[in-house]
């Protein structure tokens, strides 16, 4: 499959925007779309945007800065939704409205020094490794509560909620399990009060199931493919 045309971006972002509204309306909660925009260079950003895309994902923080250079994501927010090196918090901090993937305390703390040392502060997603998976980043659900402790402590930082990248799997009733567990510590976490804390972002679906995840709480997708076309690794 060759890669799609801006004209093709643009109606297939109007389509996922569409889709979310439903989904949105079903379950009776507000819902963010951010489109993950990685592989996909400024022009191909601009026609999402076109097409009413207003909240952007990327993953390396190169392809962010590159595109930032080049007034990509001009009109709306971008979060970072990849792994943050610690050598790469300066990149990131205070350019970018969300930090989607913070996992551990160090990072934390290297993000909220960066925040304060520029007079700001920096909202950031827990990113939870749901599935215990080795291959991905992220807390385990269990250390979840104890990262929430220690984050209320760091300056310079304010947690909005939570992320999560479920195990790929393509049953979706096992899939939907994940979505739930993740709906519960949400709102366990939520019930914590902490002056730098608020649940009130959990962020989880992509391309195979944003509707799904938004049925079982999501009120942030993440969406790429469906609006950009499948990504071509070489
Ligand atoms: C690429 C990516 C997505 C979107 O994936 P699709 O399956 O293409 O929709 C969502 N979240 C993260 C963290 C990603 O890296």
């Amino acid at each position: 499959m060759g890669e799609l045309s801006v004209s093709e971006i643009r109606e297939r972002a109007k389509r996922v925007i569409e889709r979310v509204n439903e989904a949105s309306a079903g379950a009776g909660v507000p819902v963010t779309l951010v489109a993950a925009s990685k592989m996909n260079d400024a022009p191909r950003v601009r026609a999402a945007f076109e097409g009413g895309i207003r909240f952007f994902g990327e993953n390396r923080v190169q392809e962010l800065e590159e595109k930032l250079a080049e007034n990509a994501y001009d009109g709306a927010a971008v979060h970072l939704i990849g792994h943050l090196q610690k050598n790469k918090v300066k990149n990131v901090v205070g350019r970018v409205d969300l930090i989607e993937s913070a996992d551990s305390p160090e990072l934390l703390r290297l993000i909220g020094k960066r925040a304060a040392d520029m007079g700001i502060t920096q909202n950031v997603l827990l990113e939870v490794n749901i599935g215990g998976e080795e291959s991905k980043s992220g807390v385990s659900p269990e250390a979840l509560p104890e990262l929430v402790e220690q984050a209320a402590e760091i300056p310079g930082i304010f947690v909005r909620g939570l992320m999560t990248i479920p195990p790929n799997d393509i049953n979706k009733q096992i899939t939907c399990r994940y979505f739930e567990q993740m709906r519960k510590l949400f709102i366990d976490m939520g019930a914590k009060k902490y002056d730098n804390v608020t649940m009130s972002i959990l962020s989880m679906g992509m391309s195979a199931d944003f509707e799904l995840a938004i049925a079982h709480g999501a009120n942030m997708v993440r969406v790429g493919s469906a609006i950009f076309g499948e990504r071509h690794y070489t």
